[in-house]
This record gives structure tokens, C-alpha cells and sequence, in this order.
């Protein structure tokens, strides 16, 4: 039977992060996951790598820190797949906060990023109208603009896994199932099956870890780990607007009446909106946006863009994923004050399972159960490994001048890729945001050609 160090269930950006942790220091690791790499929350996040302005209500000023710190890494050391933009909080009349209120919390927000952060400003209401044209002006007063970073999130998840895939004692499958996991002496048996052929495989780890994400509490009793529910799952949907949808050069954060924060991010061509949030107790894995959480943020467009023309015209698709929050002690708050930190749990000796965080403090939160892990093994941790580049970047870059897609290039990026099916090609290594079953071309190449270089 095939041995390995560690195997990790779940290829998302905290299975990515923590394969690359393991392989840099040396680890036999397998990762697998049931669908494509990155293909859950990983990819239906906001995709902003930021502090958190809003956390700051919390007063969860080490999480913010801590978030800041990875922000302005993950800038420098990807600058193909992330960028910063610019922020803006427009404030009403009827604005929970005066102007020196949210002065002081943006400075707070560029304090925290040790000045990293472009410096915060608050400009009058000609000011903001000015960059967001569409925006109401009735009872608008001005508005704080600030700096955060905008991310392909399931691009930088690939490359994670392809920085760990050049060492050879790493591997990955996706389309691969855990079915089935026993405890055996000194670790686990896992049996996996290929969602592909059907094809069964049965190997032995010394550790299982799963960075399963808000599928973990299905999971876990169902392959006989001891466990209890630790999650409170969280679904948030968001839209992929056309570009003329709403006149606005920068990212506009709105308060809705339920005292949430949807946000309007223009990128990509298009502009992103999110984000809701409402509890889910139903089958999560490929979550879908329904029509009245669709019809919700088109109703928060309206109220802050009246004379925007916004319907189900304006849409060009929508995705939806849940939050993997943990559940506090003697939980009771809203969903959205449900804090952001994550927990490393530990069910038996040779099992880890990772929960909760955010995505851009992935590589902390990885490397604090990496810095357990490697020592079991044997081995020296080296903590400052993941600081170095990523050493395979995608073909086809999200942000900048992009290549022309030749089938040359389409083969390459399908041979080394690691791409099975053409939405993981047009979702997630061409970054496109159209829906790929309504496409006939892909950039500029016809749809058969595309799927003839498979
Ligand atoms: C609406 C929304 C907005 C968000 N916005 C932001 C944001 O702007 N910034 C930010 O920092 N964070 C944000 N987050 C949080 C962030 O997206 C998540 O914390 C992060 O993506 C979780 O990653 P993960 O790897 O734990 O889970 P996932 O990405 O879900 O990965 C889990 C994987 O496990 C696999 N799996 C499940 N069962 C099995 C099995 N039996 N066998 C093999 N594989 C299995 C799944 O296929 C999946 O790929 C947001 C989250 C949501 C939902």
C-alpha cells in the first residue's frame, strides 16, 4: 500500500497553502479533492485580500493586523493576479457614523498596516460624486476612501498547489473523493475514488488533515472521525455586473438597511457585487444563488444607484458559496458579527482539521498547523519558506496584458494546468465570468475548437 506523510482532503486555498507549507519543508504529501481545485468557496469569495474595515467595530484589531500584514505580501509577491484599488464609504445624512468617526477608524486601518496601506482621504460630496457619478446624491455628505487589495482568489489557489507540485514528493488529484478513512496503527487507511472512472484507491497516511472547509461537519461522520458541529455555515451569492451597469471608477461600500455591507468592486471588465448572508442547512457543495438573494442586492443597487438602469439584464452570472465560520461559545450574535478567526481542532493523534479564517490570512493560518505538523515527522520547520514566489504562474494572467489564446497556448495550459473539465479551463485558468454553458466563443476562439483541444 502507498504510503505518505500527510494526506489533505479539500483543495481550496487552505489545502493549497498547506501543501505548499509541507512540500517546501520536505513533507510527502497527497492532496485530494472531489472537485476541481479551488472550485468551492475558494473561488466565491469577494475577492478582496484586506484588513477588514468592519472588524473593526469587533475590536479585532490583532485579526486586521494580521490580515494587512498578508495583504500587502500576497501584492508584492503576485501582482499578476491581485492589485490595490480604491475603496469608497460614502456617508448620508443618516449614516451611522459622523465624518471624524470613520476619519479616525481609516486611520486606525493604515495604523494597523504599519502605513503599508495607500494613505485613507476624505473628500466632500462633489468629490465622491465625481469618481462614483451614479451614486445618489440626496442627503450625501461626503465619503472615506481607503485602500484594500483585490484578488483572483481561485487563480492564487492554483498557483499555491502548483509551487508545491514542483517538489517531487508532493501530488495532487482533483476529481478524487475521500470515501472512506479507518484508523490503523500509526495513522490512517484512506480510500479514495476517482469521480471520473470510478476507480477506487486505498492508501496509508500518517496524518490526515482535512481543510475541508464548510463541508467538514458533513463530512466528518460520515468517514467515522470523532467530531461535533463546529461550523456556522453562511451562504453569501454575488453578481457579475456589465461594465456600464453603474458609472463608478472605484469600489463603492454600501450599508443596507439590515445594516450589512454590500460591495461594488469594478474589475475584470464587469463589476462585482456582494455579498449576502443567510444561514444554510441544505446540500452545499456547487451552492447556487436564488432569485431572491439575486433580487436582494439588485434592490441595494437601486436604493444607492436610483437612476442606474439595473435589472436581470444587467447581469452577465452570479455565483454563491458558504462561509465556513466557527461556531463561538454560547453563540447567539448575527451572522455578520460572527467573528472571522480560525481554529486548528485535533480529533484523534493523527488527525488535524483546519476551520474558519479568511482567505487572505491563509498562509498563517496554514502555517501554524504546518509548524505542528512537520515536527511529528521528524523534521525541522521552516517557517519562512512560503515568503519566497511562486515558482509556476498561470499561463493566462487575470490582471494586465493578456497573451492571445491560440490552441497552442489552450493545449499548454490544459497539458500543465492540471484542467479536466472546460468549466475548470473557463472558470478558473482563464478567469472568464461568463457562465461557460452559455459561451459560443472563448476569447475569440469558437467553443468546439475549444473543446476539441481537450
Ligand atoms: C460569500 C463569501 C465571501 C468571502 N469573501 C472573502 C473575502 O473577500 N476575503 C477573504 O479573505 N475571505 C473571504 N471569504 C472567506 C474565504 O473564501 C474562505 O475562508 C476560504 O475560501 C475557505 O477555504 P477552504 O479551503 O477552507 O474551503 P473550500 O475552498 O471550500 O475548500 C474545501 C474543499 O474540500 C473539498 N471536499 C469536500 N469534501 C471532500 C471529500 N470528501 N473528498 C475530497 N475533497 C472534498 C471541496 O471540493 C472543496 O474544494 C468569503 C467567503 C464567502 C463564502
Amino acid at each position: 500500500m502507498k504510503h505518505y506523510e500527510v494526506v489533505i482532503v479539500g483543495g481550496g486555498i487552505n489545502g493549497a497553502g498547506l501543501i505548499r507549507d509541507l512540500a517546501l519543508n520536505g513533507v510527502k504529501t497527497l492532496l485530494l479533492d472531489k472537485g476541481d481545485y479551488s472550485s468551492q468557496t475558494s473561488e466565491a469569495s469577494s475577492k478582496m485580500l484586506h484588513g477588514g474595515v468592519r472588524y473593526l467595530e469587533n475590536f479585532d484589531f490583532g485579526l486586521v493586523q494580521e490580515a494587512l500584514e498578508e495583504k500587502n505580501l500576497w501584492l508584492k509577491l503576485t501582482p499578476h493576479l491581485c492589485f490595490e484599488r480604491d475603496f469608497y464609504l460614502p456617508l448620508y445624512n443618516y449614516s451611522k457614523y459622523a465624518p471624524w468617526m470613520l476619519g479616525s477608524g481609516l486611520f486606525l486601518y493604515d495604523f494597523l498596516s504599519h502605513f503599508q496601506n495607500r494613505p485613507f482621504g476624505m473628500l466632500n460630496k462633489e468629490q465622491t460624486l465625481q469618481t462614483i457619478p451614479s451614486l445618489e446624491p440626496k442627503g450625501l455628505k461626503g465619503s472615506g476612501k481607503y485602500y484594500d487589495g483585490v484578488v483572483d482568489d481561485a487563480k492564487l489557489t492554483l498557483e499555491c498547489l502548483y509551487d508545491a507540485l514542483i517538489e517531487p514528493h508532493a501530488e495532487a488529484k482533483s476529481y478524487h473523493e475521500v470515501i472512506e478513512t479507518k484508523r490503523v496503527q500509526d495513522g490512517y487507511e484512506v480510500t479514495y475514488k476517482s469521480l471520473m472512472t470510478g476507480e477506487k484507491f486505498t492508501i496509508h497516511a500518517s496524518f490526515v488533515v482535512f481543510t475541508t472547509g464548510p463541508f467538514t461537519d458533513q463530512l466528518l461522520p460520515k468517514l467515522n472521525i470523532p467530531w461535533s458541529p463546529q461550523l456556522v455555515p453562511s451562504k453569501g451569492i454575488h453578481l457579475w455586473l456589465k461594465p456600464d451597469a453603474i458609472r463608478a471608477q472605484g469600489s463603492v461600500v454600501l450599508t443596507t438597511r439590515d445594516n450589512r455591507v454590500v460591495f461594488v468592486i469594478p474589475q475584470r471588465d464587469s463589476i462585482l457585487v456582494g455579498t449576502t448572508e443567510t444561514p444554510v442547512d441544505q446540500e452545499m457543495f456547487n451552492i447556487t444563488a436564488t432569485d431572491g438573494e439575486v433580487q436582494y442586492l439588485l434592490g441595494v443597487l437601486k436604493q444607492y444607484f436610483p437612476n442606474s438602469k439595473l435589472d436581470h439584464s444587467s447581469i452577465i452570472s452570479t455565483f454563491a458559496g458558504i462561509r465556513p465560520l466557527v461556531k463561538a461559545e454560547g453563540h447567539t450574535e448575527a451572522l455578520g458579527k460572527v467573528s472571522r478567526f480560525h481554529k486548528i481542532f485535533r480529533p484523534d493523534s493523527h488527525t488535524y482539521v483546519l476551520l474558519g479564517g479568511k482567505y487572505t490570512t491563509f498562509r498563517r493560518m496554514t502555517g501554524e498547523l504546518a509548524q505542528e505538523i512537520v515536527p511529528r515527522l521528524g523534521k525541522r520547520y521552516l517557517p519562512n519558506l512560503t515568503l519566497n514566489p511562486l515558482r509556476q504562474t498561470s499561463l493566462m494572467p487575470t490582471f494586465g496584458k493578456k497573451p492571445e489564446l491560440t490552441v497552442n497556448l489552450l493545449k499548454k495550459i490544459i497539458k500543465t494546468e492540471r484542467v479536466t473539465t472546460f468549466e475548470d479551463l473557463i472558470k478558473r485558468r482563464l478567469s472568464m465570468v461568463e457562465n461557460p454553458a452559455s459561451l459560443e466563443t472563448v476569447m475569440g476562439l469558437p467553443v468546439e475548437v475549444v473543446k476539441s483541444c481537450f
